[in-house]
């Protein structure tokens, strides 16, 4: 079983009043657990089983192709929720520093104009899906994928990523996305964002 459920680096409760204790707790143990689980299912006996995930989601169309559509959803679902917890904190918003706040400001001209093609994208995006600032290998930019499609698909380095699922919005939302997506900014942590960045300039 090569694959495990990363832990909250925060309390259920440390996101509140933006997302609360119960949708946590039920993204979090339940949602996500459960991509793990079927991932895990989806390459157990298989070569894939144990690999670096990003190489996995990345290389799709050469898996076995009884097993692409499983490890596309639940390999999707795994990396994507892995990184969202990690850009939301407690007591976080503001306004990104450093390096990745010049490149906001030289590609989208600032902080909001980014924050406001971010939403924009999740509130367009029909059904499920998610909203994204990615580094493309040149520069930053925003896309968004449907279901639990990542940018790792597409070699495309996710950098900030939200999760516009009902799950993820419904008990405290309904059906208002574009009020949970205002609301979300409340939480962001600019500085993995930040760190997520340099590190992908880096490599
Ligand atoms: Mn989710």
């Amino acid at each position: 079983m090569p694959y495990e459920l990363p832990p909250l680096p925060y309390a259920y409760d440390g996101l509140e009043p933006t997302i609360d204790e119960q949708t946590m707790r039920i993204h979090h143990d339940k949602h996500h657990q459960a991509y793990v689980d079927n991932l895990n299912k989806a390459l157990a006996g298989t070569e894939w089983d144990g690999r670096p995930l990003e190489q996995v989601l990345a290389l799709l169309d050469e898996l076995p192709e009884d097993k692409r559509a499983a490890v596309r959803n639940n390999g999707g679902g795994h990396a994507n929720h892995s990184l969202f917890w990690t850009i939301m904190k407690p007591g976080g918003g503001g306004d990104p520093s450093g390096d990745l706040a010049d490149a906001i400001a030289d590609t989208f001209g600032d902080a909001d104009q980014l924050k406001a093609a971010i939403n924009d994208g999740g509130v367009k995006r029909f059904g499920s899906g998610w909203t994204w600032l990615t580094w493309d290998g040149t520069g930053l930019a925003v896309v968004s994928t449907p279901n639990q499609d990542t940018p790792l698909m597409t070699g495309d380095v996710p950098l900030l990523g939200i999760d516009v699922w009902e799950h993820a919005y419904y008990l405290s939302y309904q059906n208002r996305r574009p009020d949970y997506l205002a609301a979300w900014w409340d939480v962001v942590s600019w500085d993995e964002v930040g760190r997520r960045y340099d590190a992908a300039r880096a490599s």
